[in-house]
């Protein structure tokens, strides 16, 4: 589809009254019959009004889910039909993909460029990954120690998912969600979230399109206090994968014990990111500015505690706010933004908080740290901040800010960094730039974070497992780690006496 033609697809999208959500493979309003408003956040207008659901709508897709679980076209299904189907969501993710790409950007506000060069690759991709797998879950043969005895293990799908995702990666999260449950056969209720619902919608439509029986994905907009905990406590609801804050994970987590669901959690982070005098520099400080501006740092890996060699510290943080300073913000739809709008007001707020606290505690702003006015002044734009002369025990360098803010401080010594770097209560990522490779290896042992980059920082892939140590939540998304999360394993004797 050419550009312009995906900008009438997305237009026409957003021109429904409200966008429906789906449930039991029907569109349909919310049954209270409210809806609430989706803003652009680049220009703060209205881009859409969605179906808003609660309660009621939430205990209607897990009836919907459940039925599609137990019997009908589902339940029946080979493996490798399964995996059809997931795959065939890829090729109509990569046939919609400027629209996608376009829905995206607007909804959520990040770069065209990424959107396009992204998330929506990245989306595709995750679909094709697991349509793979479908056919490629084994049980195992036990060797017991009983005669006449042989024993074999299943692996079997957890039955009804509900999935609550964040805003920040709207398209990709869903993906994540979705395409793992799918692969091990359990049917879905898909919770995206109240800023940013309508790529999942729009995916939720080409799922339909691709033939998966009615029931198998249900995809209900709301907010988190009302359909998500509705979700999270639904006592017909086998299990609950959360993508979101560790607070929010914390009320998951709790609401999960009336039926004693399965939980997987990926939370929050306070990544560190460490440069040594013997890392490529120019290499280092591009590193260190994707690792926090990347998604306008909203996003859980953000490298927020950036760690450099007190030899190299003064001319790094020179470096590190010119480019700061050069950075292309602006709406997303522009092909040359780099860096796009926070998501709201409220997060906007809350990151302008967080910077004058640590002003407040004696960190110096070397670059940003004031809202965008002009053209953008009705959108959420913060330029790239950098705080110096940080310490570890600030506020702004142990609270997630989840914004374009990163905080800088000098080391000395390996052990000293890892045990500084290991201060916190997260442990998602961690980022460490050197060309010593016993420095590196040395790191990856010391670091306790679920993902290490080396010499690169916010790589992705479907095959490589994501997840948190500590309060980052617990599980492993991608990979062959997240089918763990989204099968059960039955084992069974049979007595050959
Ligand atoms: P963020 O801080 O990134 O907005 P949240 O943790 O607040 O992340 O939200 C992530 C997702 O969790 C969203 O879909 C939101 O609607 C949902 N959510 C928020 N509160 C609750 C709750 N009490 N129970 C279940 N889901 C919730």
């Amino acid at each position: 589809m050419t550009t312009s033609a995906s900008e009438t697809v997305v237009s026409a999208f957003l021109q429904r009254q409200p966008v429906r959500m789906l449930i039991g493979g029907q569109w349909v309003d919310a049954a209270s019959g409210k809806t609430f408003e989706t803003l652009n956040p680049a220009t703060g207008e209205v881009l859409a009004r969605v179906a808003e659901g609660d309660r009621e709508d939430i205990d209607r897709a897990v009836k919907a889910a459940r039925a599609a679980f137990e019997s009908g076209p589902w339940a029946k299904m080979t493996p490798s039909q399964r995996g059809r189907l997931l795959w065939r969501v890829a090729e109509l993710i990569e046939e919609h993909a400027d629209e996608l790409a376009m829905l995206e950007t607007l909804d959520n506000g990040k770069p065209i460029r990424y959107s396009k060069g992204s998330d929506v690759p990245l989306t595709a991709d995750h679909f094709r990954y697991f349509a793979g797998w479908a056919t490629k879950i084994e049980g195992e043969t036990v060797p017991v120690s009983i005669p006449n005895m042989f024993t074999y293990t299943l692996r079997e799908p957890l039955g009804v998912v509900g999935q609550i995702i964040p805003w920040n990666f709207p398209m990709q999260m869903a993906s994540w969600k979705l395409a793992p449950a799918l692969a091990a056969g359990n049917t879905v209720i898909l919770k995206p979230a109240e800023q940013t619902p309508l790529t999942a919608l729009r995916l939720g439509e080409l799922i339909c399109e691709a033939g998966f029986p009615d029931g198998v994905v249900n995809i209900v907009p709301g907010y988190g206090h009302t359909a998500g905990a509705a979700l999270a406590e639904h006592l017909d609801v086998d299990k609950i994968a959360f993508t979101g804050s560790t607070e929010v994970g914390k009320k998951v987590l709790m609401a999960s014990a009336g039926n004693l669901k399965k939980v997987t959690l990926e939370l929050g982070g306070k990544s560190p990111n460490i440069i040594f005098p013997d890392a490529d520099l120019k290499w280092a400080v591009r590193g260190a500015l994707t690792a926090i501006y990347f998604n306008s740092g909203q996003i859980c890996t953000a490298g927020s505690r950036l760690f450099v060699h007190r030899d190299i510290y003064d001319q790094t943080m020179e470096q590190l706010a010119k480019a700061a300073d050069a950075m292309r913000v602006g709406a997303g739809v522009d092909p040359a933004t780099e860096v796009g709008p926070i998501i709201s007001q409220e997060q906007l707020d809350r990151v302008a908080g967080y910077i004058e606290s640590g002003q407040r505690e004696g960190a110096i702003t070397r670059a940003g740290g004031e809202r965008l006015g002009g053209d953008l002044a009705s959108g959420y734009f913060l330029r790239p901040t950098i705080l110096d002369q940080v310490r570890d025990e600030m506020t702004v360098a142990r609270e997630e800010i989840f914004g374009p803010v990163v905080v800088a401080m000098p080391f000395e010594e390996i052990e000293e960094v890892a045990a500084r770097a290991n201060q916190s209560i997260y442990g998602l990522a961690a980022g460490v730039w050197t060309a010593d490779v016993k420095k590196a290896h040395k790191l990856v042992a010391l670091l306790k974070s679920g993902v290490i980059w080396v010499n690169t920082y916010n790589q992705f892939d479907a095959a490589a497992p994501f997840g948190g140590y500590r309060q980052s939540g617990y599980g492993r998304e991608m990979g062959h780690a997240v089918l763990d999360a989204y099968t059960q394993v039955k084992t069974a004797w049979i007595s050959l006496r």
